[in-house]
């Protein structure tokens, strides 16, 4: 695969920033919700609070969009994150919620692009849990048994069944969700915030949230919010402040890159009549999704830890384009001669389960965090749950399975720089034993 014209990019591939970013906050006012960071779970409940008639403000400080919420691979995905064995192993009775989150969380964001008319080229296709061996299709027919046990919407099949490339061995469908542009969906979503009373403010980076007088007080460069309650919204970068929960999540660094659009009769000899979006059953997965512009976009197999805040800017280095390039033409040999055409990468939180979190810090202050790769269903979803918990006073049921109060888990477990080297060299070290064998199986054949 070529990767030497790579355009590389320090926001995202699927939309450009907004022509008409607002101004920063330059005043001190007082609100009755504040949400800080305007990613799809800040614009979310922004959204749902001012809805629901109350006087919210929001503060970005880039712009609403800006975070992995327009970066993603814009696979709305419905079974929950992460290795789901061992989760059913740890978390047994957390399993049905969990599984009832996500898909909820799914049919909540296909309602939000319809009641918002929202033009994000969704393809209500699915998702496939894909395997590249027979080892990972074993895996996937362990964690479909799982997700049946708990009520999930799932299909097992070859890939002839599934529709998804012959490449593959076979899979799992998640029935539930399918294929977005995340940059067109999250500027719709920005659209419906700005033509809501929710007051956004964006080019204003919040520094600092403090107690006086029984309210919060938020302070940006140029102005201070008070406010009876404030929603903390700010996904990887959640580390910067004092008040933010630590141990609960690490920053990691992710990556997708884009083909250059492929010849329509080359697509279609792949056997991908699904459309369904796929990843592998890697420790470290890899993505591959068509896009309506006849590209393949790919994405993800090696992680990055982020060890310092503020979190960089930051373009994808050639070795990354590189690595997801090996990759793709291993699952695509036909395409292998296709050239990379752009690629862009974000910040995502990781905990250690993988499962997502909420919480709330004393009576008003509270937060979502780490929807890990799932967060394009889960953290707009979450985000509308907390507004109504704010509204309503209950915490809604699928809330419950999130809920947290502190830091849950051990630094020890949370992933290192060396441990994500480690995972990504296992996944290479299955993926050559894997390849042995599928000769070996070619040679006794003929
Ligand atoms: C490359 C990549 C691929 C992914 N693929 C998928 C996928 O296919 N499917 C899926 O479900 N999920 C995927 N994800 C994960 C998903 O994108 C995220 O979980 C989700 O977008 C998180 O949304 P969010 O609103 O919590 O965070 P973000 O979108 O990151 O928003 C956080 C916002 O807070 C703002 N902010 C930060 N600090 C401050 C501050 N001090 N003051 C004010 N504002 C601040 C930031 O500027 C940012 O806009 C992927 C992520 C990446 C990076």
């Amino acid at each position: 695969m070529r990767t030497d014209r790579v355009e590389r990019s320090t926001f995202s591939g699927w939309v450009d920033p907004p022509a008409d970013i607002l101004p920063p906050l330059k005043e001190d006012l007082t609100c009755d919700v504040a949400v800080v960071g305007g990613g799809l779970g800040g614009m979310a409940t922004a959204l749902r609070l001012a809805e629901r008639g109350r006087d919210v403000v929001l503060l970005e400080a880039e712009f609403c969009g800006y975070g992995s919420s327009s970066r993603n691979a814009g696979q709305l995905a419905s079974a929950p994150g992460g290795d789901l064995q061992l989760l059913n192993l740890l978390y047994r009775g957390r399993m049905p919620g969990m599984v009832r989150l996500s898909e909820n969380a799914a049919r909540y964001v296909e309602d939000l692009i319809d009641t918002h008319d929202i033009d994000c080229d969704y393809e209500p296709v699915g998702n496939c849990f894909a395997a590249v061996s027979r080892g990972q299709m074993g895996r996937v027919r362990r964690v479909a048994k799982i997700l049946r046990r708990v009520g999930g919407h799932v299909e097992v099949g070859t890939s002839a069944e599934l529709g998804i490339p012959h490449g593959f061995v076979g899979g799992m469908r998640e029935v539930v969700g399918g294929m977005m542009n995340p940059g067109t969906f999250s500027r719709g979503v920005r659209t419906a915030l700005l033509a809501s009373s929710a007051r956004v403010f964006e080019r204003t980076k919040v520094t600092d949230v403090t107690r006086e007088d029984g309210r919060t007080v938020i302070s940006t460069p140029h102005g201070t919010v008070r406010a009876n309650k404030v929603v903390l919204a700010t996904n990887a970068f959640a580390g910067e402040w004092e008040i933010t929960p630590r141990n609960l999540s690490v920053p990691i660094w992710i990556i997708e890159a884009e083909t250059e659009p492929i010849d329509a009769e080359r697509l279609a000899a792949l056997g991908w009549s699904s459309r369904s979006g796929l990843v592998t059953q890697h420790n470290i997965m890899e993505n591959y999704r068509l896009t309506s512009r006849n590209t393949i976009v790919f994405g993800v197999r090696r992680l990055e830890r982020g060890t310092t805040f503020p979190l960089p800017a930051r373009e994808p280095d050639q070795s990354l384009v590189d690595e997801l390039a090996k990759g793709f033409a291993r699952r695509f040999p036909s395409l292998a001669d296709v050239s990379v055409e752009r690629a862009w990468g974000g910040w995502i939180a990781i905990t250690s389960t993988f499962l997502p979190l909420a919480g709330r810090l004393g009576d008003d202050t509270f937060y979502s965090i780490a929807c890990n790769g799932h967060g394009l269903a889960q953290a707009p979803y979450v985000g509308s749950l907390i507004a109504d918990l704010i509204v309503d006073g209950h915490r809604h049921e699928d809330l419950e399975h999130i809920w947290t109060r502190r830091s849950k888990f051990p630094r020890a477990m949370m992933l290192g720089r060396l441990g994500v080297r480690m995972i990504w060299a296992v996944d290479r070290w299955n993926d050559l034993v894997n390849g042995s064998r599928r000769n070996a199986r070619r040679a006794n054949t003929v």
